[in-house]
């Protein structure tokens, strides 16, 4: 098949761009780098820098695609609060001009990748795909509504379309951003590097930890799956991990101990956040394969950034 990976230079497209072409597909990356890392990515990929809005880009890449991989987005919630409209322009408006161009083009399938954030506060845990989204930040506004554009203009086109709702993925080259980069990575380089792991909240808050080759594994079937159309679909791990349990794993996996703070003047966020994924067993045959201390492991060895300091 012919795939086109929007944010195929990113962390998550990159494992996927790279996952096809070794299953013998034909791979297109879409990514204007802006986050992204074009060196990862396998030399038998075509790499195309470039904006997700870009109209004519896309009628130029579309037309022989026969599914499309929507990754590319601003991804920090913290960075979402501060400049909302670049949130609004990039997820929102990126995904209608490439639903727009697609529509046009005539491509059969989108795989759009959304996330765990649009659940936001919810007092019943695991969360389902049927609670009602409670959006606590313009990132999270920004997935949902794109979620919602994607089926829509898919239900008026008759295009094929599924979203996954992934929770909090983590594995090897996921970006570490100076400001509010995401919690393993930064955990990871704050025990590696002898500082103190600065933990936000009392660290008591839950989140649902998925490694990147069951993310992939998940994105990967979701493109030829037959009972997916319109649906959204939880990826997680479906266990969750308190951030101060998160901590000692993370000591234990790395063999380096740290000394942890608690910021209670910062917001941990929501309390508690795990997904159930009987939808995914279900619908995509899915069932996660790496625990957290496995994962960590694997993450430990396989990323040259943290593999200095355990061999
Ligand atoms: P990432 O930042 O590594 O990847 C996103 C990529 O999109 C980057 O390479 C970036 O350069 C590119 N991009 C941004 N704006 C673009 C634009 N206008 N045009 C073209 N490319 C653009 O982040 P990731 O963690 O790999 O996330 C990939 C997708 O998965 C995102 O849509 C994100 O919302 C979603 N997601 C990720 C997680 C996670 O835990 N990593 C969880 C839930 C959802």
């Amino acid at each position: 098949m012919r795939f086109l990976v929007t944010g195929g230079a990113g962390f998550l497209g990159t494992a996927l761009a790279n996952k096809l072409t070794k299953d013998g597909h034909t791979v297109y990356v879409l990514d204007d780098l802006s986050n992204g890392n074009a060196t990862y990515l396998l030399p038998q990929i075509q790499f195309i820098r470039g904006d997700v809005d870009d109209i004519p880009l896309l009628w130029s890449l579309l037309p022989d695609v026969d599914c499309v991989y929507h990754l590319a987005a601003r991804v920090s919630v913290a960075q979402s609060i501060l400049y909302p409209r670049d949130y609004s322009r990039v997820n929102v408006g990126g995904t209608v001009s490439l639903m727009e161009a697609m529509r046009d083009t005539g491509v059969k399938r989108v795989v759009f990748a959304s996330s765990g954030a649009i659940y936001g506060f919810q007092a019943e845990q695991p969360v389902h795909e049927n609670d009602k989204p409670n959006p606590d930040s313009p990132y999270a506004v920004s997935k949902w509504a794109a979620e919602q554009y994607i089926h829509t203009i898919g239900e008026l086109w008759g295009i094929e379309t599924v979203a996954l709702r992934i929770f909090n993925a983590y594995g090897p080259h996921q970006s570490l951003p100076i400001s509010h980069a995401p919690v393993i990575p930064r955990f990871l380089q704050q025990v590696l590097t002898g500082g103190s792991v600065v933990v936000f909240g009392n660290g008591r808050q839950t989140r649902d930890f998925v490694y990147i080759t069951d993310v992939v594994t998940a994105l990967v079937t979701a493109a030829n799956a037959k009972e997916v159309n319109r649906k959204i679909i939880n990826i997680g791990s479906g266990s969750e991990t308190s951030l101060n349990e998160l901590v000692e794993i993370l000591q234990q996996a790395s063999g380096h101990s740290a000394n942890i703070i608690h910021n209670q003047q910062k917001s941990g966020g929501v309390p508690r956040l795990v997904a159930d994924i009987s939808r995914a067993r279900l619908l995509l045959g899915y069932q996660p394969m790496v625990n957290l201390n496995d994962g960590l492991r694997q993450l430990l060895a396989e990323d040259e950034r943290f593999a200095q300091y355990t061999s």
